[in-house]
């Protein structure tokens, strides 16, 4: 008889929202995880009494009621709200694209009027229909000078690829509205968990036993029926020893310095939008949580090419990759006892919503309990 019912690989958030509700039926799980931490992505790790965001900013933001009320258990969230500046050369924008902006970079505009007429100026003046790419897209939506002083340089840096070879979809991830408004986010809820988010995720793990250090296919080859069932929130190629192929990513480097002031740039998150800063922006930490300790923390945050080994963070949603990744989905329909979750399982570009969402999906279909 198998020692688990459940071996769940991976011990992030979808992880943790699967363990919790199953253990609360009675279901007996093992988690494993081959970093040295619980959390995933999400680990924070305090330093100087600041949370440091180990693996990038995590802004928790949700329109999804039973979602919110979810994470609302495990964790008092802070009344953050995001409003990232963003810098070009010697000039300084609110973002998202909003009334500020456009009264920041059109000193004649002050009224919603005004700013549509000059960006359907601009639109007229570059000849755009239907959006086919990202560059077309963002011009339609906020001109062209917007376009080429704060999204061109960043984005091209960001994704290592020039804008008119982008899918137009990444620039929808952000809001352009009419009204003088800084929150980034349009959703309904939003906040940083007080006490950072491993102890979030701790409590959901609750006493479940969590081993770390340990990869799953060294384990299933000394314990194959150690489980029932497993529930792997890895790379879903990597479970097939990539026989189909290498699923791509975008990945990230971090430079984290402890600085002697207290406050370094007054603001969580300044964003660098010029192409010659090789870096995509800067976080000070303590920010996100109104901290008032002596020192600060920042990390500058680096994107960078992604080879096989490297720590995974955006999926390349190309047809190359999502047609792969079709393919390992059709491997994973025939699997009896594994199932595939996660934003690795799943291959993902996943806020930390939608990730809870999906793992609250899977609690129903799995353990037949719904939630919300
Ligand atoms: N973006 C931009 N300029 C900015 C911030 C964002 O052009 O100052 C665009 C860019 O194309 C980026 C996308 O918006 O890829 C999403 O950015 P965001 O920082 O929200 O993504 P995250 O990495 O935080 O998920």
């Amino acid at each position: 008889m198998a020692q688990y019912d459940y071996l769940v690989v991976g011990a992030g958030i979808s992880s943790a929202v699967f363990v919790h509700e199953a253990t609360k039926v009675g279901k007996t799980c093992l988690v494993i995880d081959r970093r040295d931490h619980i959390a995933g992505n999400i680990y924070t790790a305090e330093q100087e009494g600041i949370n440091v965001h180990v693996y990038g900013a995590h802004i928790f933001h949700t329109s999804i009621k039973r979602v919110w009320d979810y994470v609302n258990q495990f964790a008092e969230f802070n009344n953050y709200i995001n409003s990232p500046v963003a810098v070009y050369k010697d000039e300084l924008y609110n973002l998202p694209f909003n009334m500020n902006t456009f009264a920041q970079m059109w000193h004649d505009v002050r009224t919603p009027a005004q700013a549509k007429a000059r960006i359907a100026q601009q639109v007229a003046e570059a000849g755009i229909g239907e959006p086919a790419n990202l560059e077309e897209q963002a011009i339609s939506l906020v001109g062209r000078d917007i376009y080429e002083k704060l999204i061109k340089g960043y984005t091209e840096k960001q994704w290592g690829r020039g804008c008119t070879e982008l899918p137009a979809s990444i620039i929808k991830r952000l809001p352009c509205r009419f009204i003088y408004d800084n929150n980034y986010f349009n959703d309904r809820w939003q906040g940083i968990p007080m006490g950072g988010y491993t102890a979030m995720v701790e409590r959901m793990f609750g006493n479940v036993e969590i081993r770390l250090g340990v990869e799953y296919k060294d384990l299933i080859a000394e314990q194959p029926d150690i489980a029932d069932k497993v529930i792997y929130c890895g790379p879903i190629d990597e479970f097939y020893d990539f026989k189909l192929g290498t699923l791509e990513y975008r990945s990230l480097r971090f430079e984290t310095e402890v600085l002697e002031e207290e406050n370094f740039q007054g603001n969580a998150v300044v964003n660098y939008t010029e192409r010659e800063v090789p870096y995509t922006r800067i976080i000070e930490h303590k920010h996100f949580e109104f901290g008032q300790q002596p020192k600060t923390i920042i990390t500058r945050e680096y994107p960078a090419d992604w080879q096989p080994g490297d720590e995974p963070y955006y999926p390349i949603n190309d047809e190359r990759n999502s047609a792969l990744y079709a393919q390992y989905e059709d491997l994973a329909a025939q699997e009896g006892r594994v199932i595939f979750a996660g934003r690795l399982g799943g291959y993902k570009y996943y806020d930390m919503d939608k990730a809870i969402d999906a793992a609250l999906d899977l609690v129903e279909r799995e353990l037949g309990i719904a939630i919300g």
